[in-house]
């Protein structure tokens, strides 16, 4: 075998775009109405409304604009959130649970117009498939009630996956998904932001908060302060470290990016394809590079080219997900 790096620090976006755009870090102390901590794409969405109503804002982050998790992420965009809409409707009620799916589904069509054309966004189908047959009965409930209220969904069997190239039980096919460029999104929203007279600043770390009354200071790793009137936290995953309690452990999350495929057109309509089963999201980028994410610790078992047990058959193709992993 020749040189095969399997690991990597490097996460894809910035590696494939390189530093867009560098900051001056916090050299002496201001003030703002708000503040939001994390230029990553939550923290430049949250940044660009606020601006464009007219707030005082300032971005800080502590890397790098973008570099935090928004650089790894395989940015599948997808209006179901992680609970399923049944599952949901328990915990929220029905009329809250259905709110929260709309929503998600109207914010696809608005990043569509974010992202306006050098983000690579692109509407894609999306499908949640069933690798294990006892998953089965639980996603086609969910799928029921989602075409009951008029979701934009469909059922495949396993006939008709097989026909997609794909080995599972059965999926429920979204129509409304896309992918995109998350690195480019953040920074040309940024970036839009600044014309309307955001500040941001990079390699400044948020290290320490005091409430007074109607104000916060935020103390910086520099020794300058922010003092401000609204603080947001968008720090993504590291948002723990600022919590009192602990509410959340890591595990291993694992990206995969593979060689650029010559012609991916036995990647059904470049599909977003995903499963509870491991937590593992697939797409096939524009410029045809296809990479997942799995979100455990695994063992990945690597078949020509790194692909894994993805591989054609029959002119269409086939992802056995369960049987790819060695757990
Ligand atoms: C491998 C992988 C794949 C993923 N794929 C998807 C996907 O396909 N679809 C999807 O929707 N989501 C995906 N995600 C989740 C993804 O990370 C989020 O959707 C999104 O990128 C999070 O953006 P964010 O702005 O909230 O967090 P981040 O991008 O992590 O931004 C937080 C920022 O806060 C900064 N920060 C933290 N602490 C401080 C501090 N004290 N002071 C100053 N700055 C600070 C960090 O430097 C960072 O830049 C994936 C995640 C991973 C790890």
């Amino acid at each position: 075998m020749g040189d095969l790096n399997l690991t990597s620090d490097l996460p894809f976006w910035t590696v494939r775009n390189g530093l867009l755009r560098v900051y001056p870090p916090l050299d002496r102390d201001i003030r703002c109405d708000a503040l939001v901590i994390g230029g990553g794409i939550s923290g430049a969405l949250l940044a660009r409304r606020l601006t464009r109503r007219g707030v005082d804002c300032v971005v800080i982050d502590r890397r790098d604009i973008g570099f935090g998790s928004t650089s790894a992420s395989t940015a599948l965009l997808q209006y179901e959130i992680d609970t399923p809409l049944h599952e949901l409707q328990h915990r929220v009620g029905p009329q809250a649970a259905e709110r929260a799916y709309r929503a998600g589904l109207e914010s696809i069509e608005r990043l569509e117009k974010l992202a306006g054309r050098q983000c690579d966004f692109a509407m894609r189908p999306s499908f949640q498939v069933a690798t294990r047959r006892a998953d089965v009965a639980g996603l086609r409930k969910e799928y029921e009630l989602r075409r009951q209220l008029r979701f934009p969904v469909s059922w495949l069997d396993r006939k008709e996956l097989r026909e997609c190239g794909i080995v599972a039980h059965g999926a429920l096919r979204s129509r409304v998904a896309a992918e995109v460029d998350p690195y480019r999104l953040t920074h040309r929203l940024l970036r839009l932001a600044c014309e309307g007279g955001l500040r941001v600043l990079d390699r400044t770390t948020a290290v320490r908060y005091e409430q007074a009354r109607g104000s916060v200071r935020v103390m910086t790793d520099r020794g300058h302060t922010i003092r401000c009137r609204r603080v947001f936290f968008s720090t993504g995953y590291e948002t723990q470290d600022i919590l009192p309690d602990t509410v959340v452990t890591f595990k291993s999350t694992y990206a995969f990016v593979s060689e650029p495929i010559a012609d991916p057109c036995w990647w059904k309509d470049r599909a977003l394809i995903w499963g509870r089963a491991i937590l593992m999201f697939m797409r096939v980028r524009r410029g045809a590079t296809a990479f997942w994410w799995v979100e455990r610790t695994i063992m990945f078992s690597i078949r020509r080219g790194g692909m894994g047990r993805l591989r054609r058959r029959r002119g269409g193709w086939c992802a056995s997900f369960t049987r790819c992993f060695r757990i």
